[in-house]
């Protein structure tokens, strides 16, 4: 069956109420649709799970979506029933379902009605599911943030390795979706080993950010009037001001309010409601900053963050390119600014000393690309994308002057100097 452009385009306004597709997605979703397996690389926000949604709705049969978050899941079986009036057209299946329940998610695939199965790869180890799906069609088998395949990426989930077996076991030849926000080279390759996907129809999405500006500085004794007098100039905006420990994150916010500047502390140690109230008025704009660990951020979308500050130096140029993508999600400004000592690469060092030899060597390899990104005087720019596997023209790119290497080159100073002498 050969599918008409026309047809995709109905499809998509039909289910989504999208007019264009955004990106790659029309390139993925046709892929999958011919049945090809399928490797989609793009930043977060960039529209991945439309690419395997649109397909399953399209499809006969059931597709399986593979996904590490119950939260997550839950979210977007929500979506999905919102753009339908079928209940079941999507359903998850996990250990938290009542036995009336499982029931219920049986019966309406076997009836044909749900498109799009959500299921934790632990769940997919139970043997009554395997069972169950070998009896019914399936569509193709999607695997959502597929790096938790990798002890390269950041998320690393042991059960996503047992997959190809398991995929085995319900029908070897059927089609493989893995999608992931993470770019780095050797992730996308343990993905495709580890999936058995060589075949794969690669999409690889751009991962430059034109619109955020990238800069280092030195960490000295100074660092917390430093970022006072950054964020006293950038009253009213929104910002983000990252720390390594809870401990700092309550020191930084306080010594902020002292010096009135309007932030709330974030991190995992307070309860629920300590934290989604800091997290509202954080997005309702009763305060400019919030200052946190990493905890915070992940499926916050706040499109007008100005700035992004790193009081200590993540542990990977992986989760740096992450964090400081919360920033002019609106194509606005976005400032990323990194306080950068030698002295915290070695605490990260230490962290680590206590943790398997393997999960050391890749940990302290991830750690020398940070230190490098830090003390290059190249553009930030060129070094971020070319560690994601992406050429970078740093001359006439998209935001080619948009870091502090390129605007100040260190030859340059030297050359104004000796021209005032
Ligand atoms: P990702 O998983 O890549 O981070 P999502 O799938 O969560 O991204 O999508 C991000 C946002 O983009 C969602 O709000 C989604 O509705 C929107 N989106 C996806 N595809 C399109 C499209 N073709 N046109 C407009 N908006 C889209
Ligand atoms: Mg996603």
């Amino acid at each position: 069956n050969v599918l008409k452009k026309t047809d995709l385009h109905a499809s998509l306004k039909k289910h989504f109420g999208f007019s264009e597709f955004k990106g790659l997605q029309e390139g993925v979703v046709t892929s999958l649709l011919e049945g090809n397996n399928t490797f989609a690389i793009m930043p977060t926000g960039g529209g991945k799970s439309l690419c395997y949604q649109l397909p399953a709705l399209m499809k006969e049969g059931t597709a399986i979506v593979v996904s590490p978050l119950i939260a997550l899941m839950k979210n977007q079986v929500d979506a999905i029933r919102g753009i339908s009036d079928q209940f079941g057209i999507a359903h998850v299946l996990n250990s938290s379902l009542t036995k009336t329940e499982v029931r219920q998610v049986k019966q309406d695939i076997r009836d044909g009605i749900t498109k799009l199965l959500y299921v934790a790869p632990e769940s997919l180890t139970k043997e009554e599911y395997i069972e169950f799906l070998q009896s019914v069609e399936l569509s193709f088998v999607a695997v959502d943030e597929a790096h938790c395949i990798s002890e390269w990426g950041h998320d690393f989930r042991p059960e996503y390795r047992n997959l190809r077996n398991i995929v085995n076991r319900l029908n070897e030849n059927i089609a493989i979706i893995a999608l992931t926000a993470t770019a780095t080279p050797k992730v996308q390759e343990d993905i495709i080993k580890n999936l058995g996907i060589t075949d794969a129809t690669t999409f690889k999405a751009s991962f430059n950010r034109p619109n955020l500006f990238y800069e280092v500085r030195p960490k000295t004794a100074n660092v917390d009037s430093d970022i006072i007098r950054f964020v006293k100039k950038n009253t009213g905006k929104s910002g983000i001001i990252y720390c390594l420990s809870r401990k700092r994150v309550e020191e930084l916010a306080q010594v902020l309010q002292v010096n009135g500047v309007s932030a709330v502390p974030y991190h995992a140690g307070f309860d629920a409601k300590t934290r989604s109230k800091y997290q509202d008025m954080f997005l309702m704009e009763d305060v400019d900053v919030v200052v946190a660990t990493i905890a915070f951020g992940m499926g916050i979308d706040k499109p007008d963050v100005r700035f992004v500050i790193h009081h200590d130096i993540p542990k990977s140029i992986e989760s740096y390119y992450q964090e400081t993508g919360r920033a002019g999600r609106d194509d606005g400004e976005g400032h990323c600014l990194a306080f950068y000592a030698y002295k915290d690469i070695e605490k990260l060092e230490k962290f680590m000393s206590n943790k398997p030899v393997a999960e050391q060597e890749i940990g302290n390899a991830l750690l020398q690309e940070v230190v490098a990104y830090a003390e290059t005087s190249m553009s930030r720019r060129k070094f971020m994308l070319h560690y994601f596997g992406e050429e970078f023209d740093d001359v006439n790119g998209d935001g080619a002057d948009m870091d502090d290497n390129t605007r100040n080159p260190k030859e340059k100073q030297e050359a104004r100097e000796n021209v005032i002498k």
